[in-house]
C-alpha cells in the first residue's frame, strides 16, 4: 500500500484531507499524508488526525500512530492537521545544519561526518576531528551570516537517473537529503552554535534557533 507523501511536493502544507485505507488498533494508514516519518536523522512530525493526537509515524510503512483507537473507519475521509510550529522549527534547523556543514567544509576543510540529527529544539552535526571545533565558530558564523540576512534560494530536486534520490542545492553546493527544508536561507532566522566534545577525536556542533 503506497501512501502519497505530500510533504515532498509542498513542505509548507499544514492541513489537508485524506482517505483511511487501513486501521490496526491505534495505527492508521492513509492514501496520502502531510506527516513526515523519521528519516535521515530528521524526527517524525506530530499533529492531529480528526482531532486525535498523532504521536508518531512509522518510517517503514507510514503507519500513523494515534494516542487512542480512532472512531473513524476504513474508507472515511479524515482531516490532517500538522503541528506546524514544531515542523517549521525542524525545517529551519535542518536547513541550518546543511548551511553549517557547508561552512565547516569551507572554513576547516572536508571532515568526516559521523552523525547528525534534527529535532525541534536543535540540530547537531558530529565530526571526526582532533581539536576544538569551537575555535572555528567565529569564522563559520562569518561565512553563514550573509545567508541568514539575505534570502538565498534552497532548491530540492530529484536525480533524473534515480528519482528516489533527492538533492538539496544552495548556490554551488549540493547535498543528498531526504528531509524537509525552508525555501530560502533567510527563513532560518538567527542561530547560535554550541560545541560538545564526544570523546577523543569526536566533536559535536549543536545548532539552536535564537
Ligand atoms: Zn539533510
Amino acid at each position: 500500500m503506497e501512501t502519497k507523501l505530500l510533504f515532498y511536493e509542498d513542505p509548507y502544507l499544514r492541513e489537508t484531507k485524506a482517505k483511511v485505507v487501513k486501521i490496526e488498533d491505534d495505527v492508521v494508514w492513509l492514501d496520502q499524508t502531510i506527516f513526515f516519518a523519521e528519516s535521515g536523522g530528521q524526527e517524525s512530525d506530530r499533529g492531529y488526525i480528526d482531532n486525535i493526537q498523532l504521536i508518531d509515524v512509522r518510517p517503514e510503512d507510514f503507519g500513523h500512530i494515534l494516542s487512542e483507537k480512532p472512531s473513524f473507519g476504513v474508507g472515511d475521509e479524515v482531516n490532517l492537521v500538522l503541528d506546524w510550529d514544531r515542523r517549521y522549527r525542524i525545517m529551519r534547523l535542518h536547513s541550518a545544519a546543511h548551511l553549517v556543514s557547508i561552512a565547516v567544509e569551507e572554513v576547516i576543510g572536508k571532515l568526516e561526518l559521523i552523525g547528525s540529527h534534527v529535532s525541534p529544539e536543535k540540530s547537531r552535526l558530529d565530526y571526526a576531528f582532533d581539536g576544538r571545533i569551537s575555535d572555528y565558530f567565529d569564522a563559520i558564523m562569518e561565512f553563514i551570516r550573509p545567508y541568514l540576512e539575505k534570502p538565498h534560494e534552497i532548491v530540492i530536486y530529484r536525480k533524473p537517473e534515480n528519482p528516489q534520490i533527492r538533492v538539496w542545492k544552495l548556490d554551488r553546493w549540493e547535498l543528498l537529503c531526504c528531509g524537509l527544508h525552508v525555501s530560502n536561507t533567510k527563513e532560518i532566522g538567527q542561530i547560535r552554535l554550541k560545541r560538545r566534545n564526544l570523546g577523543r577525536g569526536k566533536e559535536r556542533i549543536e545548532i539552536y534557533l535564537v
